[in-house]
């Protein structure tokens, strides 16, 4: 006799199937390379802070991490400059706006949230390195940490993005001209182009989510990715600013600290208890995942997870 099915696993086979259904959206093309995405990918996994997973659908397909890389980029450079040196040059108010928006505060220049692209760039600016070379190969190995497994950057995605990344490069020197980069921005342009090249599945966005849940440290491996005390930190932007134009209504209906991006997947956080990734890459007009917002709006609902929610 086989052993019974967990009730978790059920719930997700069946959200799963129920989901695919779904075929709303448009996979994301302004980068090429993306375009070539199976639009009927759909993977779920979800990981509880300690390290029991529970995955359904493709999740082992790789693809690359995108937006998802801005909160742990941002916990990187919170380890390596110190929050205060990281609050002069990112502030944490959502700024209601695109993920490309050339979103600067009046006057100072600051960028709004680490989550926007102008953020997100200053944010890989702060990653100790100085160069190209050293600064990637300082956030490929603290995602693997957080992923429980080394991970690499795919040379074509990173190709094809910097190839057409010119609105990021004039972020780059608008945040130049405010010196908030404080040196010409190509290396961290680079830099960041790569970081969101980082190849990942989706059971590498459940642990991810499970080890930030955990207190930045990976419950299967039990090595620390990040200094407890930021995760407070990454949690909160992801929850103000993490799903873009779209935070408000995601805090809402959903109510988990979460990080989409453009190649469909969706990272959310239920702290101390699990983390869960997403991945389909057909995408609402604010970029970010059809099934992965119904998903994790049904695994709320379901498992009563709704962060806000009186018990
Ligand atoms: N690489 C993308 C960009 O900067 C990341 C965007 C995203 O995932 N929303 O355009």
């Amino acid at each position: 006799m086989s052993a019974p099915v967990p009730p978790i696993q059920k719930i997700l086979e069946s959200l799963h199937s129920e989901l695919l259904e779904n075929r709303d959206g448009e996979v994301a093309t302004y980068i090429p390379e993306l375009g070539k995405a199976d639009p009927e990918w759909f993977g779920i996994c979800l990981v509880t802070a300690d390290g029991q997973v529970y995955q359904v659908g493709e999740c082992d397909q790789s693809f690359t991490i995108q937006s998802i890389s801005k909160p742990f980029v941002y916990g990187i450079a919170l380890e390596d400059r110190g929050k205060e040196a990281v609050l002069e040059k990112i502030w944490m108010e959502p700024s209601g706006e695109a993920f490309n928006a050339i979103s600067l505060r009046p006057g100072t220049g600051k960028p709004e949230n680490p989550m926007i692209n102008a953020g997100a760039i200053t944010a890989t600016s702060l990653v100790n390195g100085g160069d190209t070379d050293s600064m990637i190969r300082r956030i490929v190995r603290v995602l693997g940490i957080h992923a429980g497994r080394p991970l690499s950057v795919d040379e074509s995605v990173y190709r094809s993005e910097s190839e057409t990344g010119h609105r990021n490069r004039a972020i780059g020197y608008m945040l130049r001209n405010f010196e908030i980069l404080e040196e010409d921005p190509k290396a961290c342009l680079e830099a960041y182009f790569m970081q969101c090249s980082i190849s990942v599945t989706c059971r590498d966005l459940g642990m991810m989510a499970a080890t930030l849940a955990n207190g930045g440290v990976n419950p299967c491996t039990g090595e620390r990715a990040v200094s407890r005390d930021y995760v407070e930190n990454i949690l909160s932007v992801m929850g103000s600013c993490g799903m873009y134009d779209a935070a408000g209504e995601w805090v809402y209906n959903v109510g988990m600290p979460a990080k989409s991006g453009v190649s469909g997947g969706i990272l959310a956080v239920l702290p101390g208890q699990l983390g869960i990734g997403v991945f389909s890459p057909r995408l609402d007009p604010c970029g970010n995942s059809v099934r992965g917002i119904e998903t994790c709006r049904e695994i709320t609902r379901k498992f009563g997870l709704h962060i806000f929610q009186v018990p």
